[in-house]
């Protein structure tokens, strides 16, 4: 299978992970065909990408490693043609996809969402590399597998990748869903909250458990990054 076969590369890390409220699309008209120095030097493109930084500065980000790229991420799953708005990478580097009919509040909904993925990465890695009895293997004990898959998503699209979980036990906080899983539930349920904190204030009723872990992700990555 072609999904498979990309899980090795580089893209293919972040393939589902990474791809925000994809949109599918099995009708849709090939786009005009446009150069990407054409797109690049549109006067939308400028006004999307000053935009963008803006955003960026809000959030207290580093300028430096939010792009926005002209290019389309586009890739087939099922059957079906999905477009990926935005795209992190565990080096904290985040790539918003150029869509001109991307809002204002779309792209902070889409900038929030990686983000949370980028703060995950960092926590993840901390993790990964303590002994089984340390301070955040600790803290992050109660959040059990099964605990967590009771309470599933929190959006159609974390649902989605409650759905495509291909692993034999429930997928385990902090671990490589990616890889042992071929989605990444908990991964993108966290980045989820993020987006709708983002979207709709901190009083959205959303799940309380899942809110719970993604303020103890953020403030273990805010004292990590502090320490
Ligand atoms: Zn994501």
């Amino acid at each position: 299978m072609r999904l498979r076969r990309e899980r090795r590369g580089f893209d293919a890390l972040s393939f589902l992970g990474s791809r925000l409220a994809a949109r599918r699309m099995p009708h849709a008209d090939p786009a005009p065909v446009q150069s990407v120095s054409e797109i690049e030097n549109a006067p939308d493109f400028f006004k999307k990408r000053q935009r963008l930084a803006a955003l960026v500065a809000e959030f207290g980000y580093d300028a430096s490693k939010v792009a926005l790229s002209p290019q389309t991420k586009s890739f087939d799953y099922l059957g079906q043609s999905f477009t990926s708005e935005g795209q992190s990478f565990p080096d904290g580097r985040i790539e918003i996809y150029y869509d001109p009919n991307m809002s204002d509040a779309r792209l902070g909904c889409c900038l929030a969402h990686e983000l949370q993925h980028v703060r995950y990465f960092f926590v993840r890695d901390v993790y990964r590399g303590e002994k089984s009895d340390g301070p955040l293997h600790r803290r992050f004990a109660k959040y059990a597998p099964e605990l967590l898959a009771s309470q599933r998503g929190v959006s159609n699209y974390s649902n989605e990748h409650w759905d495509a979980w291909k692993g034999d036990a429930p997928p385990k906080l902090l671990s490589l869903e990616l890889e042992e899983g071929e989605s990444e539930p908990i991964n993108e349920t966290i980045a989820e909250v993020a987006k709708a904190l983002y979207n709709w204030g901190p009083d959205v009723r959303i799940n309380a458990l899942w809110k719970e872990l993604h303020d103890a992700i953020n403030e273990e990555h805010a004292a990590l990054r502090s320490a």
